[in-house]
């Protein structure tokens, strides 16, 4: 089995312009294509080509052994899970259950925000910033550096943004608090997050 490249949930042009169609061919048609073409050679010789990708992550986090081919399949699920983390004329405060979550977990979402932000600008160089459930039901934000994602830490993956260089340089060249702003006020997916409840 290989794994192929999932459609966008969107046109490449449909984040325009916090997120530009530029910034969607590359990050979209390099970086992501790119590890689904690694772990495709890698997989094989492992005996995990017929595995699933959630098996070949679980099966290689913490093994130090096998972290190509774990960085390449988490970069894979980890791009694909932050894709629809976003739409066209997303964010915002959230109604529903996950807005409710989000105030009773943070207070309001005004600290929520602040928490988020805090949490990606802090990431030191490459990681990811994520709304998690926790496994006492309650929700929190967790950062991961490079490749790591909730699920190696028994965590449910509510949303995410990626907060690599590669996800904002040509938007925002070096403001990654800009970049975390715009995607929390015009960006996120709370219906997307809320299914993940
Ligand atoms: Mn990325």
């Amino acid at each position: 089995m290989s794994i192929v490249l999932p459609e966008l949930p969107y046109p490449k042009d449909a984040l325009s312009p916090v997120i530009s169609e530029r910034t969607l061919e590359f990050h979209y048609g390099k970086h992501h294509q790119a590890y689904l073409t690694n772990l495709n050679k890698l997989t094989p010789d492992a005996g995990l080509a017929e595995a699933s990708l959630e098996d070949v992550i679980q099966k290689t986090a913490n093994d130090s052994s096998k972290a190509g081919i774990f960085n390449n399949a988490a970069q894979v699920w980890n791009h694909t899970f932050y894709w629809h983390s976003m739409k066209p004329g997303g964010g915002g405060e959230p109604r529903g259950k996950i807005g409710d979550k989000i105030r009773e977990s943070f207070g309001s979402y005004d600290s929520f925000v602040a928490d988020f932000k805090a949490a990606g600008i802090g990431q030191f160089g490459s990681g990811w910033v994520w709304l998690v459930l926790d496994q006492n039901g309650k929700i929190s934000i967790l950062k991961t550096a490079n490749a790591d994602l909730p699920m190696a830490h028994g965590k449910k993956a509510l949303l995410t943004a990626d907060v690599w260089e590669h996800a904002y340089y040509l938007d925002f060249q070096n403001r990654r608090p800009d970049y975390l702003s715009a995607f929390l006020e015009r960006l996120v997916n709370w219906e997307f997050a809320e299914s993940n409840l």
